[in-house]
């Protein structure tokens, strides 16, 4: 088969690779799609170490190629969204039902062999079924789509409740979507005014610039009252966690979904004066069915998400495009 594997920061080669067999209890994915991330981005620049070489790409759907012994739940054909993460199943936070915080969690793509190649082996309980109908790029979203299930559900919204969505990336414009299909009224709160623009077609009511100064006043405009109830936040940047927390009202909700890897500023005076609750959320870990039928019901959709495509023999490419202001999910078609 074809991968790219990276062999230090920056130095990824597109180069043939033994193909990959399925032992037993695995599953071998003929990979249709793959999408770069933030994440990809951080491992492939060199800010994030791994040991290397390895083949990137953790967000990927395919088709099963081949079934090792013992697997009941898809068969050869049979198209498949992967969940690129996976627990020991015996630790105590396994064991509590909090298999996305296990200390041995392993990532597909990240600790083992991932999905920018044409063939990837996962653990069986990691390939998802697609629904009759889903097209790849909406199969595509499912992972990044499971992440802010997540985070809305921990969020606790209910009908006509208001929400604010910080950052209008991958992330931030599925999670305006879920909100919207919970009956949340939503605003968007962003840099880029493309993103805005389509923040808007995708539903939300209301959209503001921080290019134009802090959103508190039109989170406050938008719910008519001291803020909204709900912020999710996708960004990830020190920056949007500080502005986060002004956006919500005295008893609002923050729910953290984006990463930030520097140290944040956060005034917490006024966490505690409007007794605000905070919440991280982190990845997934039965949200891959409930990502899958919002995408069946057309609840969510996907098509101007997927701005870029790359085969792979231009992965670089797609790294590139990853960081252009106009791009939001890149996908590598290998
Ligand atoms: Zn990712
Ligand atoms: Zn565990």
């Amino acid at each position: 088969m074809k991968a790219a594997v990276l062999y230090g920061p920056r130095d990824l080669r597109v180069e043939p690779a033994p193909d990959p067999t399925a032992a037993a209890g695995e599953i071998l994915v003929r990979v249709r799609a793959a999408g770069l991330c933030g994440t990809d981005y951080r491992i492939w620049s060199g800010d994030r170490p791994v040991r290397y070489p390895l083949i990137l790409g953790h967000e990927f759907i395919g088709e099963v190629a081949a079934v090792g012994e013992g697997v009941e739940n898809v068969k050869p054909g049979d198209p498949v969204a992967v969940e690129p993460n996976y627990s020991c199943g015996a630790c105590s936070l396994c064991l509590e039902g909090n298999r996305n915080l296990c200390p041995r969690r392993t990532a597909v793509g990240i600790d083992v062999p991932g999905g920018f190649a044409q063939l990837a082996r996962v653990p069986a309980r990691c390939c998802w079924p697609a629904p009759a109908g889903l097209s790849d790029e909406q199969l595509l979203l499912t992972e990044p789509l499971a992440v802010v299930v997540r985070a809305v559900a921990r969020a606790e919204v209910g009908p006509g409740a208001t929400a604010a969505v910080l950052g209008a990336g991958t992330l931030g414009l599925l999670a305006l979507q879920v909100l919207r299909a919970r009956g949340a009224r939503v605003l968007v709160v962003g840099r880029t005014e493309r993103r805005l623009d389509l923040a808007r077609q995708l539903g939300a009511e209301a959209t503001h610039s921080l290019a134009t100064g802090p959103g508190i006043e039109a989170a406050r405009a938008f719910a008519g009252r001291e803020g909204v109830d709900v912020v999710i936040e996708t960004a990830g940047t020190p920056e949007a966690v500080a502005e986060t927390i002004e956006l919500a009202r005295p008893g609002g909700r923050v729910v953290l979904t984006g990463l930030p890897h520097e140290p944040s500023r956060v005034h917490f005076f006024g966490v505690v004066r409007r007794d605000l609750t905070l919440i991280g959320s982190m990845i997934y870990q039965d949200e891959f069915p409930e990502a899958m039928r919002l995408l069946r019901d057309g609840a969510v959709t996907v098509g101007r998400l997927v701005t870029h495509r790359f085969p792979l023999e231009a992965i670089q490419d797609a790294f590139a495009a990853h960081r252009q202001p106009d791009s939001i999910k890149v996908a590598v078609i290998p």
